[in-house]
């Protein structure tokens, strides 16, 4: 009989006084880079899990909610078929997965800083990438990314920023200010999208999130907060979508089923014009928060987590 006594178990901590178990069936590797913990466990109710820094970052059984969500409002937002996508981050693979989804997408570009991670995603995730470090359509460098947009002046339709948390001396600590997502928007195309992952956006927590869309509104006309349940994390999780022209709130059911059918090759598991409509109608405390926060994050005074 399986009793909670057969497994390990890995714990998560939400917050400060609440955490996620995951029973473990096997670690599958476990590494030091020189920026991050990195670990791949699979665990009994979703498969196998990336973890970096102790923070599950993706798992195999609901990763589908996290990139479909964090990609296709954006990609779908694009004025025209997107031809070019930057992913910032990403470790995983599965974003750039779904970017090329889109036949119209002629480059990919995904700039993750940690090579070591990024090459064990590689060996060990191919649920996760299926292939899409090997399509000819991606180059994948490894820098950091605020050094990439500071240095290149290529444009792109669709650029999504898929980063770990800015932990204090963590890698992203810097790219998660007005100053950055400044350099992000003078490399989109004028007709083009950015998505990002906010954190959690459960009751009590909701700081980071609302900081994030306070100082996006700073940078482009056109800020647009959606959240999702995701399992693994065990609570519901927000994004933000930016654009200088198409507003997603404005975009309704039927028009995006459309455009996932000219747009989308192959049938997506979770997006569809129901599930939008659904993730941008955020409840009422979260649109509360968002209009109370006055907080702007800027390089002299960075967002940090603990
Ligand atoms: N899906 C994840 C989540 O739940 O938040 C995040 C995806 S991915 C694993 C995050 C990636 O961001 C990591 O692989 C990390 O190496 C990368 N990263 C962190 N800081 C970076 C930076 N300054 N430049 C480029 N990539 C960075």
């Amino acid at each position: 009989m399986i009793t909670p006594q057969s497994y390990k178990w890995f714990f998560e901590p939400t917050t400060p006084v609440e955490g996620h178990m995951h029973a473990i069936r096997r670690t599958v590797v476990e590494a030091q880079t020189k920026f991050q913990h990195v670990e791949i466990l699979e665990t009994a109710a979703y498969g196998k899990t990336l973890i970096l820094d102790g923070r599950i970052q993706s798992s195999q059984g609901d990763e589908f909610i996290y990139h479909e969500a964090l990609c296709h409002p954006g990609l779908l937002a694009v004025e025209g078929a997107p031809r070019s996508a930057l992913v910032i981050g990403g470790g995983e693979g599965a974003t750039l997965r779904e970017i090329l989804r889109y036949p119209s997408i002629q480059r990919a570009v995904m700039v993750d800083i940690d090579g070591e991670v990024v090459e064990l995603c590689r060996q060990h995730l191919p649920e996760m990438h299926r292939g899409a470090f090997d399509d000819p359509r991606t180059e994948v460098r490894h820098e950091d990314a605020r050094a990439y947009l500071e240095h290149g002046r290529e444009p792109f339709d669709f650029i999504t920023i898929d980063l770990t948390e800015p932990l204090e001396e963590g890698p992203a600590c810097m790219l998660f200010t007005r100053e950055f997502y400044g350099l992000v928007r003078d490399r989109l195309t004028p007709g083009g999208a950015m998505t990002l992952q906010a954190g959690m956006t459960k009751i009590g927590e909701l700081a980071f999130y609302t900081s994030i869309h306070r100082t996006l509104r700073e940078v482009f006309p056109i800020v647009a907060g959606y959240q999702t349940f995701i399992s693994c994390f065990g609570t519901p999780w927000g994004f933000i979508a930016a654009t200088r022209k198409v507003d997603p709130r404005k975009q309704d059911a039927a028009a995006i089923d459309r455009l996932i059918a000219d747009r989308v090759k192959g049938d997506l598991a979770y997006w569809d014009g129901q599930t939008h409509l659904h993730a941008f109608g955020l409840p009422k405390f979260v649109r509360k928060a968002i209009d109370a926060q006055s907080r702007i994050v800027t390089d002299r005074n960075p967002l940090i987590v603990s």
